[in-house]
């Protein structure tokens, strides 16, 4: 743990030592859906098309839209020392600026069932209730509105993945650090992990990885994982290995082989986390050139597989917001080839 790290608020769930996350390899999923599916489960019957787009020419719809899902109810004022709860509106803003038919789509909120699925049930009532700290540590009730929001933000995007293929953008952030019981970290519920049950309580066979290149370790998504089992989810988290000083070429020449442990999944949820940076003063290893092609190297590399990918903004604690707003866009850039 490095010291610009070490003041940041922790959840309790940090005592286990950062390992690299077991591959669960599962069957392939095959399921017919009827027509008359309700509309959430209506990416099901696409699924076996989108696992035919294994050529980058076979969907170019889906490899260059430029889709995000966001409302103003996602975002929240900025607090407890992380601008992470505000971003969601500024970054939408500087995508449109540079895309101006950029696809928005509004989130389904989650639901307290589906929170519930990835967090203990009396954390998530106290926390929506207000009786219990949010991540950030504040009780305020604008971050709890945004809450479901948030987290219905990735699992609407990862939906919208699976029907159409390619990349959908959730600009959101607060998740990896939240454990089964209790948040910290800037992290209130785990969306990762709220999003790949969802989406595997629809689809038992289907798999999910998640691919998180955030700078911190996903301590909160390997907890929760602990307690509900691996089967048909695979976490890589980068936070585990690559640390400040590290070699960022070794790191870049690493990608491909996280990639290949994704290989057998359907879908990807990307933490495309802006504190890798090398200026943020809570991470940093990789250069803005080097953060540019990392996410080129994850949006080829998954486009070249025909795997869907739905990705969110993660950390990213430079000042002016304006420096991690532009890394941010570089990464939609990257999203659409
Ligand atoms: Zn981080």
């Amino acid at each position: 743990m490095h010291k610009a790290w070490a003041w940041m608020p922790r959840p309790a769930c940090t005592s286990a030592s950062p390992r690299r996350a077991v591959t669960t390899l599962g069957l392939r999923w095959r399921k017919k859906v009827s027509s008359a599916a309700p509309a959430h489960l209506r990416w099901l019957s696409m699924l076996p098309i989108a696992r035919r787009k294994t050529t980058p020419s076979s969907s170019p719809r889906a490899a260059k839209a430029m889709r995000v899902v966001y409302s103003e109810a996602m975002t929240a004022p900025p607090q407890g020392g992380s601008p992470s709860a505000g971003k969601p509106g500024p970054v939408v803003a500087a995508w449109r600026a540079a895309w101006p038919a950029l696809q928005v789509r509004p989130p389904v909120p989650v639901t307290v069932e589906q929170l519930c699925r990835a967090h203990d049930r009396d954390y998530v009532e106290d926390v929506l209730a207000l009786r219990r700290p949010n991540g950030f540590g504040t009780l305020n009730a604008e971050v709890a509105a945004s809450l479901r929001y948030t987290n219905g933000a990735l699992l609407t995007a990862a939906r919208w993945a699976l029907q159409d293929g390619g990349a959908v953008a959730a600009p959101v952030s607060g998740f990896h650090h939240v454990c089964w019981a209790r948040g910290g970290g800037f992290c209130t519920f785990n969306g990762l992990m709220v999003a790949a049950l969802a989406l595997r309580a629809d689809a038992p066979g289907l798999q999910v990885g998640i691919l998180d290149y955030d700078y911190h370790y996903g301590d909160g998504t390997e907890d929760i994982l602990r307690r509900v089992g691996r089967t048909g989810i695979t976490h890589v988290t980068a936070g585990a290995d690559w640390h400040r000083g590290a070699d960022a070429s070794a790191f870049l020449d690493a990608i491909p082989e996280h990639l290949a442990t994704l290989a057998h999944c359907d879908l990807v949820l990307f933490q495309a986390g802006a504190d890798p940076h090398i200026e943020d003063p809570l991470g940093g290893f990789l250069t803005t050139t080097e953060l540019q092609r990392r996410d080129e190297l994850v949006f080829q590399g998954l486009r070249a597989r025909g795997t869907p990918v739905a990705w969110d903004l993660a950390g990213g604690y430079q000042k002016p917001l304006a420096k991690v707003v532009d890394i941010h866009v570089g990464t939609m850039r990257a999203s659409v080839g």
